[in-house]
């Protein structure tokens, strides 16, 4: 096959802040970027050449945008089947539907990774009441009640600490196919960023070490505090992830580290990961253009870092005390601002990131609290 060439139009499905990166890199390259998702002056679209406003159920609207464009790749990887398939009936998909349909739902993705040998959480499927009980009975409790799709208004996860919360947690999930996980009393949560061209070809950003706050992604620190020995089977079983997959694209593998050293999969996505969003800034080749990269079917690029980095999330909270101060944060002079130009500052929203390069990963996790410290003000 002969590879897409700069001039050539990129179809993205979704059109967050994954996108609006994705096009920065494509369109730095000299690609026209279409995106569609069903809402209007988009973080993607603001950047993109076309922007369509159309459901993912609209299979005619998902025929169009594929027939106008060379290749289509996502952002969002919650889209039906058979949108992805009405799309691949008019280009190249990558990565393939395939992809999308065992990791947009918890139970194939976990089907998936047992059947490959891959450590991940002791988990059971739940399908009633009755299965949550002997499945809390079986991996004990603490446990952690998900929904065995992602596509629910983040609603779907429930913490269980005692048997006298199942009724209470098998109605918070709405009482729909879930997954029960054993709670992973973990050491910390890394994860591995990687790309996989068309012909087998695969790069990795190593080991990114990752703090949550309220199950949200708050912190990323890379190159990750953990052995030598840790990051080489993370980026293994990586490995061995996007070529069972057969990926064509990028591709995230989240970890727990538990106390013994032992890597436990958390979760996949399938695409740029928000851990990932440091190396814009502080390698050779970013996350996104690796995306470009390997779906037009041109070689990748290095990934070499050029510098240890940490990136912050800027969520919708810091909006409270009214608008950030942005001037005293681009005070401090090894710190990268990232917008992504979305109108309504709400709690726990992804508006932005941080991301701070410095001679240390402890350096530059402390630059970059203290960018976001003078950005509300407490500094
Ligand atoms: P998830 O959306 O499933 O990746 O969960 C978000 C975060 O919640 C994870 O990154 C962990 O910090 C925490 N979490 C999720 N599942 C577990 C688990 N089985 N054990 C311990 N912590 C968990």
């Amino acid at each position: 096959m002969k590879p897409i060439l700069p001039g050539s139009a990129i179809g993205v499905l979704g059109s967050g802040q994954l996108g609006r990166m994705f096009a920065i890199a494509a369109r730095r390259m000299g690609y026209r970027v279409h995106t569609l998702s069903p809402d209007q002056d988009t973080p993607t679209g603001q950047v993109a050449d076309v922007e369509v406003n159309a459901a993912y159920q609209d299979l005619d609207a998902i025929a169009k945008f594929a027939s106008a464009v060379s290749v289509v790749t996502f952002e969002f990887e919650n889209v039906p089947a058979a949108t992805a398939a009405a799309a691949e009936r008019n280009a190249p998909v990558r990565p393939a539907g395939q992809v999308l349909h065992t990791t947009q739902h918890r139970l194939r993705e976990k089907t998936f990774l047992s059947r490959a040998g891959l450590p991940l959480t002791p988990f059971r499927r739940v399908a009633s009441l009755e299965d949550l009980t002997s499945a809390a009975r079986e991996l004990g409790l603490p446990a952690i009640l998900k929904t065995a799709d992602f596509g629910y208004d983040g609603k779907g996860q429930f913490r269980i600490a005692d048997v006298s919360e199942l009724a209470q947690a098998w109605r918070a999930v709405g009482e729909r196919e879930s997954v029960l996980e054993a709670f992973v009393d973990f050491e910390r949560e890394i994860s591995v960023v990687a790309a996989r061209g068309v012909d087998g070809e695969f790069v990795h950003y190593g080991a990114i070490e990752n703090q949550h706050r309220n199950g949200i992604l708050n912190t990323s620190l890379a190159p990750a505090r953990v052995t030598e020995s840790v990051t080489r089977q993370a980026v293994e079983i990586a490995r061995a992830v996007l070529e069972k997959l057969d990926v064509t694209g990028v591709l995230c593998v989240e970890f727990f580290v538990c106390r013994d050293g032992r890597l436990l999969i958390n979760e996949l996505a399938p695409r740029p990961h928000n851990s990932g969003h440091f190396t814009f800034d502080a390698n050779v080749t970013s996350q996104f253009e690796q995306q470009l990269r390997s779906v037009c079917e041109l070689p990748l690029g290095a990934v070499t870092q050029c510098s240890p980095a940490a990136m912050a999330n800027l969520l919708g909270d810091i909006w409270s005390g009214g608008e950030p101060n942005w001037a005293a944060a681009a005070a401090v002079p090894n710190v990268k601002l990232h917008l992504y130009g979305k109108m309504s500052p709400r709690p726990g929203r992804k508006m932005g990131h941080l991301t701070a390069l410095a001679n240390s990963v402890d350096q530059a996790h402390a630059d970059v609290q203290r960018a976001l410290s003078t950005l509300v003000g407490k500094a």
